[in-house]
């Protein structure tokens, strides 16, 4: 495995907060290792994930988009049909369980588009625990039927008015949160982002989408993917399709990252081909920045990619070249919205539709005796009222 000691993955990752912070996340991560390969925490897991969940989900054979790209055979691996209709729940039912068993009464967790605050409310009223989620007033404002969401399920969420109102206001909010109330205070965090133990215990829970992805294929084909292809914005749907492929040399790696309108253009979440080695959101990584070195605002179409930095674990297979790293524009992007839509009746996230312009990107340089696999993070009717407004325009 990639992960060397203590939260680092070569020189990226670690644990870079303030002390009192830092004690709590060595409570967690301690407590995290402990559990994690416990029998009965295990079980528990697994029942949740089946019921609630609805795991195991299906690993989709797309075969008139296959045609339609004349290369190899596409399968999708369907996210999208989890409860709440992405990959997210896979890490907030497994991290509820931590703080359940640590003994806390309380989530926080800090969201920008909302799907992660969802996933977290979610899991809050299942297991009767108080819940704040921290946005960004802009977002707030942006992002109202999730926040009416959240608060359905009993969440309380908390518009953070200073700064630029954004997401980054948001982590600030959360953390100042943790800090004052850690004694029964969980912060579940939302991708494999940020301070150890985040990044390796998001991965660890998210990797059930190769575990099973693995077997499926094995059943169905005989053999390994040749190409797994996955979505970044933090980074958890993908290190999650990766990790069980991540020790077998035959199947390549691909990421798409938001490539906004291009990445000649100032408008894009390409973080890992533009960005820089910097120390954000408590771990060392690759940031996108400005001339100055201070981090800079990121844009993709799809929110939940526009984020300015990434998880540690890619920066670092990046550098290692085990997995490569394409930017995708808006444009490509929508193109493959409405394409999957056509060819197979499935509306995807605009985030997962960068994988599958990705994959039609790689398409041509495989034969049709390939098999690639392409993880839908999720379905796309959150998506259709903005996608349908661009088209309009
Ligand atoms: C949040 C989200 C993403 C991006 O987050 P990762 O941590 O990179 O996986 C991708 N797809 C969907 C559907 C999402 O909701």
């Amino acid at each position: 495995m990639t992960e060397i000691n203590n939260g680092f993955f070569g020189e990226f990752g670690g644990c870079y907060v303030p002390e009192i912070i830092k004690e709590e996340l060595d409570r967690i991560a301690d407590f995290y290792e402990e559990i994690k390969d416990d029998p009965d925490f295990k079980q528990e897991l697994a029942l949740y994930l089946r019921d609630y969940v609805g795991r195991e989900n299906p690993l989709y054979y797309a075969e008139n988009f296959t045609k339609h790209l004349g290369g190899p055979k596409i399968y999708l691996k369907r996210e999208d049909l989890n409860h709440l209709g992405a990959h997210k729940v896979n890490n907030t039912i497994g991290q509820v369980l931590i703080a359940k068993r640590m003994g806390k009464k309380r989530l926080i967790a800090e969201t920008g588009a909302g799907q992660h605050g969802v996933a977290t409310a979610a899991v809050a009223a299942k297991f009767g625990m108080e819940c704040t989620v921290y946005m960004g007033q802009k977002d707030v404002e942006r992002q109202k039927l999730n926040v009416f969401r959240m608060e359905l399920m009993g969440t309380k969420v908390v518009g953070v008015k200073r700064g630029a109102q954004s997401l980054k206001e948001a982590v600030d909010a959360a953390f100042e949160d943790l800090i004052e109330n850690y004694q029964d205070t969980y912060y579940l965090v939302g991708s494999a982002v940020g301070p150890h133990p985040y990044p390796s215990m998001v991965k660890h829970f998210q990797s059930v989408i190769s575990q099973e992805s693995k077997q499926q294929i094995l059943e169905r084909e005989g053999r390994l993917p040749d190409a797994v292809v996955a979505c970044i914005g933090g980074g958890s749907n993908a290190i999650g399709s990766f990790a069980h492929y991540l020790d077998e040399p035959t199947v390549k790696l691909y990421g798409a990252e938001g490539g906004g309108k291009g990445l000649d253009s100032d408008q894009t979440a390409a973080t890992l081909n533009l960005g820089s080695i910097k120390i954000e959101h408590g771990m060392n990584t690759y940031c996108l920045v400005d001339e100055e070195g201070n981090t800079k605002p990121s844009y993709s179409i799809s929110a939940g990619l526009d984020y300015v930095a990434i998880g540690p674990e890619h920066a670092y297979l990046k550098d290692t070249h085990r997995a490569e790293y394409i930017a995708i524009t808006d444009d490509e992007a929508l193109a493959a919205f409405q394409l999957l839509s056509r060819t197979e009746g499935i509306i995807p996230a605009l985030e997962s539709s960068h994988a599958l312009a990705l994959a039609a990107k790689l398409a041509p340089q495989y034969t049709a005796d390939q098999i690639l696999l392409v993880t839908l993070s999720g379905r796309g009717d959150k998506d259709v009222d903005q996608v349908l407004r661009i088209l309009e325009s």
